[in-house]
């Protein structure tokens, strides 16, 4: 889990692209679109809007994640009933 890169969704000031970035120490950014460098703290409002549905989408992925192991699991108590009966 430690090994998991974190990210952070951005709009880019010029040319109005998301993109997701890897999170680092700079603050400094550059559009991989139109080569805009800009600071994190620059980027629109539109940034801060959106983090929260990326969060929720890192959400939904460790549900699906769980889930699929939940499923497993019952999985393994149903063919072990089936065994004993
Ligand atoms: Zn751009």
């Amino acid at each position: 889990m430690a090994s998991l890169q974190r990210s952070r969704v951005l709009r880019c000031c010029s040319c109005r692209l998301f993109q997701a970035h890897q999170v680092k120490k700079s603050v400094k950014w550059t559009c991989k679109a139109c080569g805009e460098k800009q600071s994190f703290l620059q980027s629109s409002p539109d940034t801060e809007l959106l983090l929260p549905s990326f969060l929720f989408l890192q959400e939904v992925k460790w549900m699906e994640q769980n889930l699929e192991r939940l499923m497993v699991k019952a999985l393994v108590l149903i063919v072990d009933a089936m065994s004993k009966s």
